[in-house]
């Protein structure tokens, strides 16, 4: 029951009830109306700022997940970079050198993405450096598999070739020489017998009677056949394959032709003095990718004791003249 109210009437001198009417209860309603409104409206704005909504609960433990997770994917990169690090040391240490391919260089193993920027997608985003950070180590990791990948093509198209690469690669001595009284100078600085200054010795020096068998000292073909006044005479090279070219100089007689495919240990001609030099004798070289390598590396055939092999380095270093 609501209260009954008066007013008092100065001119009648008494209370006069107070009549209710219509303006009265819609000011009243008005006035609830509008203080609810201006609440609620208030209320929404400030409420998300004080408390999450549900879904905003539930994406804040999504990003704590997703935070988390690309923290285990760095480790777990981590473990997948050391991994792949320990196959490139074996490749490069390994199966590349036994196969004797070039190594891959650091700086192609490691490349990364030169020229645009390939995250800019990921710039506006609150942790754009995480996320780019293992964007970018994906990117490394996956650009490092494919170099090794194809790495590992090569070396297993190289271990396809391994029997023909073992025949044709210079393995024996070009000359006779199980007592090695024939070898003479071998690589290094030498006086030349002629001009009698010290000049690089590019090759070995084998001391033979004219006449004497030369020999291929590995399969190929004859690539170059010469016969020149000075330098290098009556000259074979014969073209291994896989780098390798083998030069056989100042012959007396070829055993060859040009273009003709030879077997190791085949007779491809004859000590002689022909060209720069002084006495009978066949000066032999290797030569692997355009450059000139000492040959005593490559008698991997030869059954020679420890001893021996001691005894022709001794023999090919001590000698101070070359017979060129
Ligand atoms: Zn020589």
């Amino acid at each position: 029951m609501s209260k009954v109210k008066y007013r008092y009437n100065p001119e009648t001198l008494s209370y006069d009830r107070i009549q209710k009417g219509f303006n009265y209860y819609f000011t009243r309603i008005s006035i609830y109306l509008t203080s609810f409104l201006i609440l609620g409206v208030i209320l929404y704005f400030v409420y998300p700022y004080i408390f999450e909504s549900p879904k905003e609960k539930r994406q804040a433990r999504e990003i704590q997940q997703l935070l988390s997770q690309y923290d285990i994917m760095n480790k777990k990169l981590d473990q997948v970079e050391s991994v792949l690090e320990d196959i490139e040391l074996r490749d490069e240490n390994i199966y590349r050198s036994i196969f004797q391919a070039d190594s891959i260089p650091k700086t192609i193993r490691r490349a990364g993405f030169g020229g645009v920027n390939r995250y800019e997608h990921l710039e506006d985003m609150d942790n754009k450096e995480l996320v780019t950070k293992t964007a970018r180590r994906l990117d490394i990791v996956m650009k490092q598999l494919y170099v090794q990948s194809t790495s590992f093509d090569e070396v297993i198209e190289l271990a396809k070739q391994k029997d023909e690469m073992i025949r044709s690669i210079p393995a024996i001595m070009p000359i006779s020489n199980n007592d090695l009284r024939r070898t003479a100078s071998g690589w290094g600085y030498r006086i030349h017998p002629i001009y009698k200054v010290r000049k690089f010795h590019y090759g070995m020096d084998f001391t033979a009677p004219t006449g004497t068998e030369v020999y291929a000292t590995g399969d190929g073909v004859v690539s170059k056949i010469t016969n020149e006044v000075r330098g290098y005479g009556k000259r074979v090279e014969i073209d291994h394959g896989f780098g390798y070219t083998t030069l056989y100089a100042h012959m007396n007689e070829f055993n060859v032709k040009m273009g003709q495919k030879v077997k190791r240990g085949e007779v491809i001609g004859y000590v002689g003095n022909t060209g720069t030099s002084t006495a009978s004798h066949l000066h032999y070289e290797v030569i692997e990718k355009g450059r000139k390598v000492n040959p005593q590396h490559y008698y991997f055939k030869e059954e020679l004791t420890a001893e021996q092999y001691d005894r022709m380095i001794q023999i090919s270093s001590n000698s101070n003249q070359t017979f060129d």
